[in-house]
């Protein structure tokens, strides 16, 4: 399965890339092949019609996907956090109307946790939802949805009381009288993970049916403990992703390292270059065999708390680290556009941001080794 994604990664990525990023453009036909892989079902279980990927293999394909392109890697991972949380915490009655068409890529699903005042500090979020009979009516501004605008669910989390936070499965296809009280209030233009949408969503009196709690009635006051339970999954995601752009700026680096020649030999044979790629080289195996690691972890069944932050900081830094280097080994034509670093550049920060900070990394490893030595 990995070599199949490479070898689509460098027929039909690498070659087409900049095409769509540079102007943002949804890379349709790079979706369809992801669909047509399965992965939109990559870790939902096989029951429900997915690939029931283990975390190990994940992990992998996602470091392959963002060796050729990042923003790839966004396409599928919000979608499968909801479907995680469905199929980890949904009802069966849940499970089965949402799973399978998500698993074929037919409906496509995003998270909603962080808003304009609430990032890091996710649990002060505002978005309500207030009980109206059998109705539920919803009010607020979600911030930095991705998949935002072509997702048909949304996995959102409100506010059900003033130190409660649930999660609702949002049903955003239109139904007969259009999409209720949902908005895309703004499209987020952004410095890198470009071609896919990341939105501002609005919440105007929306109105859901009760069976859109996810979890049902037990899963009232839940949302926020679930959803970041899904996040750990997605740390080790986020490390892969960023294994992925550290693989690609190396990749750049050695290549041309090699091509380009000052004083009478190539750059690669100078000291200072040489030492540099060894450099980058550790650090990038040390990334991998962390990501690996927590990924066992997971698939072990053992706790990865710790590892999975290590990872996600360990690899989100040197990914940012080694797309410098890459642009210094490169030159001036290191900063234009004719070569990918400027691309893995811009995008290796928002490793260092999503799915928590390296600062909110360094917080979740110390209070977690903290409460081992406890234990
Ligand atoms: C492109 C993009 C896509 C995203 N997609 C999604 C998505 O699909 N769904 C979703 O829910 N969210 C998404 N996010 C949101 C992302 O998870 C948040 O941006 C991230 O968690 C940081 O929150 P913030 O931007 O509010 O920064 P803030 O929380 O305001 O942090 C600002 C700075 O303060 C630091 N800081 C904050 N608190 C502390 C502390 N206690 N100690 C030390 N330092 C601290 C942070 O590390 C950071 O450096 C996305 C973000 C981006 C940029």
């Amino acid at each position: 399965m990995i070599d199949t994604l490479r070898e689509f990664v460098d027929r039909d990525v690498l070659p087409n890339v900049a095409e769509f990023e540079l102007v943002d453009a949804y890379p349709e036909a790079m979706v369809d092949q992801l669909r047509a892989f399965g992965l939109f079902g990559a870790t939902i279980g096989e029951g429900h019609g997915g690939l029931g990927l283990d975390a190990s293999t994940y992990a992998r394909v996602i470091e392959e996907l963002s060796r050729g392109w990042m923003s790839l890697a966004g396409v599928i991972n919000s979608h499968l956090i909801c479907a995680q949380l469905i199929e980890r915490f949904g009802t069966d009655e849940q499970r089965a109307a949402w799973l399978p068409s998500m698993a074929s890529g037919e409906l496509r699903g995003c998270f909603s946790l962080s808003e304009p005042d609430s990032g890091s500090d996710a649990a002060a979020l505002r978005c309500r939802a207030k009980k109206d009979g059998d109705e539920l009516v919803i009010n607020g501004t979600k911030m930095w949805v991705t998949n935002g605008e072509r997702a048909g669910i949304v996995a959102l989390l409100a506010r059900t009381s003033d130190d409660a936070i649930s999660c609702f499965l949002v049903d955003k296809q239109p139904g007969p009288e259009g999409d209720g009280g949902i908005s895309i209030s703004r499209h987020i233009d952004k410095l890198g993970y470009r071609g896919l949408e990341t939105v501002e969503m609005s919440y105007a009196d929306h109105r859901l049916s009760a069976d859109s709690l996810l979890g049902g009635e037990e899963g009232l006051g839940q949302g926020f403990r679930w959803a970041l339970s899904a996040l750990e999954l997605g740390r080790i995601n986020v490390a892969a992703r960023g294994v992925g752009v550290a693989q690609a700026a190396f990749d750049a680096a050695m290549a041309y390292a090699q091509e380009r020649e000052t004083f009478g030999r190539p750059i690669a044979q100078h000291q200072a270059i040489g030492f540099k790629l060894a450099e980058m080289a550790t650090k990038l195996h040390a990334a991998r065999l962390m990501v690996t690691d927590a990924a066992r972890r997971v698939d072990a069944g053992e706790r990865a708390d710790v590892e999975a932050g290590m990872a996600k900081l360990f690899a989100s830094e040197t990914a940012a680290e080694l797309a410098l280097e890459s642009m210094r080994i490169h030159g001036g034509n290191g900063f234009t556009t004719e070569y990918p670093v400027e691309r893995l550049y811009r995008d290796a920060p928002l490793m260092i941001i999503g799915e928590g900070t390296s600062e909110i990394q360094k917080m979740v490893i110390s209070r977690a080794l903290l409460a081992r030595a406890k234990e």
